[in-house]
């Protein structure tokens, strides 16, 4: 079983129905983040000696009645239910939307660590498979159809984390894998852009991003 000590990271928003408190219930957890595929296995008694108070639960697909069943198992020892939803780094979209996927363009560092990549052709264009982020207007109604399905299917959680919400690893063409200021730095594109200035912040769910707080229209 794939099991991970919960870490609150700067790299993941957490979304709670009552905002303000984000914060502060980050630092009062100690919770595992487990695989939804994992719930059949996971013994609550097993939680109970680990003194977890939180059960963050990863999601990508709809769930099946084996796994509602011992999640409200789980849920009923007095754990509080969190899900874990990946964003931009989604494989599915990525093949079924190629274009909204983000680009490698500006910078040539990159090539260094791909010295017989192709020259890249006038009409051709160079993408960070699977990263789809939330920069392009397409690829964030598309994730928030996603995230709005998934919490649809899945039983009312106490809060979410949304993974991945920056730009690609390396987008702006240094090679970095951690440089994730961007989706696209360079001329080209295949989808249209919103700038990081212009994320919708509209209404429903509010969430926190360091000092930042706005909202997310996800119900
Ligand atoms: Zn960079």
């Amino acid at each position: 079983m794939n099991r991970f000590v919960l870490l609150i990271a700067g790299c993941c928003l957490v979304i709670m129905t009552s905002s303000a408190l984000a914060q502060e219930q980050a630092t009062r957890m100690k919770g595992w983040l487990i695989e939804a595929r994992s719930l059949l296995d996971l013994d609550p008694q097993d939680t109970t000696e680990a003194g977890l108070r939180q059960l963050v639960v990863a999601v990508q697909d709809a769930p099946s009645e084996g796994q509602l069943k011992a999640l409200a198992t789980l849920v009923e020892s007095g754990l509080e239910l969190w899900y874990w939803i990946e964003i931009a780094r989604d494989e599915s979209m990525a093949r079924q939307h190629p274009e909204w996927m983000s680009s490698i363009q500006g910078h040539p560092e990159w090539r260094r660590f791909h010295p017989a990549f192709p020259k890249v052709k006038e009409n051709e264009i160079v993408k960070v498979y699977p990263w789809v982020p939330v920069f392009y207007e397409e690829a964030l109604q598309a994730h928030l159809q996603k995230v709005n399905q998934l919490l649809r299917q899945w039983p009312a959680p106490h809060g979410i984390f949304l993974n991945d919400l920056q730009g690609a690893p390396t987008a702006c063409g240094c090679g970095h894998p951690l440089c994730r200021w961007t989706s696209d730095y360079g001329p080209k594109k295949s989808a249209t852009r919103l700038g990081h200035g212009q994320i919708p912040c509209q209404a429903s769910w509010a969430f926190r991003i360091g000092g930042t707080v706005c909202n997310l229209r996800i119900g």
